[in-house]
């Protein structure tokens, strides 16, 4: 691919800290893929920095910009219009530079974790009793895609108990969803459990009691690593059917967001195998 910066189209993550991001290697996989020629790169952009560094990146011919931790709410905020699942999430993962000028703002993680787990991973949700630990961004992005899937009922559980009532009010005319703090959990059982806590990312796992996954249930930890995170292992120790780490929806987000900026939808199965592969220190098959 051309490097000539200049004549392409310009793409990007902002985030804080991005050094780690897989999301240029994601893209330039799409990319060349679909032959789409494109620039993606990661940029280091603080709150403090954000309007400005977005200002100047669309100002300078950028068509399309990813955001990730902590300016998802910032990236709501400077959308000029949004799409309705972004409205509901009230966080933007994706702006999307329209013709008319006007920048768009979309939220693609919840529709990236449903496809992951229901194509990917081949789980039926429907009438299923989930559980959702943690009740941040994430969590907030997640709820309206998962609870499109018709689920029986949604438990949000969270270490502050308010923040998990309030997020399940929002959501309440959705479908059955309420909220309740971890100790509330004891005597219940889920047919899948995903953790939407940024608690793996320091190897840490929520308070969970013994019997919270059902028999034939599955876990699916958000984070993502190089190794099983703490939560992914915990679902190994409790039988899950399957035990799955985020970085099939980190692919499954970043496709849905290539399809809004090109109008071509990547393949992302033999990218998730090539990142897996990659982690696994593996060479690419
Ligand atoms: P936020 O900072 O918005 O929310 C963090 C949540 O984690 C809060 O509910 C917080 O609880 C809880 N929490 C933090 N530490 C602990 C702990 N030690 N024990 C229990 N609960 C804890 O983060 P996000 O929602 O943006 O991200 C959550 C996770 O999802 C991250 O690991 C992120 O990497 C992952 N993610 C993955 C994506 C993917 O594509 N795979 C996409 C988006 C996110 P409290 O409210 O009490 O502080």
């Amino acid at each position: 691919m051309s490097t000539n910066t200049t004549s392409i189209d310009r793409y990007a993550v902002f985030g804080h800290p991005i050094k780690h991001s897989k999301s240029p290697r994601i893209h330039r996989l799409f990319a060349e893929q679909t032959g789409q020629s494109l620039h993606y790169e990661a940029r280091e952009v603080t709150p403090e920095q954000f309007l400005s560094a977005v200002n100047a990146f669309f100002a300078e011919g950028g068509k399309g910009l990813n955001c990730t931790v902590p300016l998802k709410e910032l990236a709501f905020a400077f959308a000029g219009r949004t799409t309705p699942r972004a409205g509901f999430s009230k966080a933007v993962n994706t702006l999307a530079l329209q013709p008319d000028g006007s920048i768009l703002g979309d939220n693609t993680d919840g529709q990236g974790l449903v496809t992951d787990l229901v194509r990917n991973h081949a789980l039926n949700l429907e009438n299923t009793k989930i559980l959702i630990l943690g009740a941040g961004g994430a969590s907030r992005g997640i709820l309206g895609p998962l609870i499109e899937q018709a689920p029986a009922e949604v438990v949000i559980a969270n270490r502050t108990t308010g923040k998990a009532v309030g997020l399940a009010a929002e959501f309440a005319e959705l479908g059955a969803i309420r909220g309740c703090g971890f100790d509330d959990l004891n005597g219940l059982e889920f047919d899948l459990i995903l953790n939407a806590t940024s608690a793996s990312l320091s190897g840490q796992l929520p308070p969970l009691p013994e019997n919270l996954l059902a028999e034939h249930g599955s876990c699916y930890d958000l984070a993502y690593g190089n190794e099983p995170t703490a939560f992914v292992r915990w679902g190994q120790a409790h039988r899950a059917v399957k035990s799955l780490d985020g970085l099939g929806m980190l692919v499954e987000q970043a496709a849905e967001a290539f399809y809004l900026w090109r109008g071509v939808r990547p393949e992302t199965r033999p990218v998730i195998e090539w990142l897996n592969a990659e982690r696994n220190d593996r060479e690419f098959p």
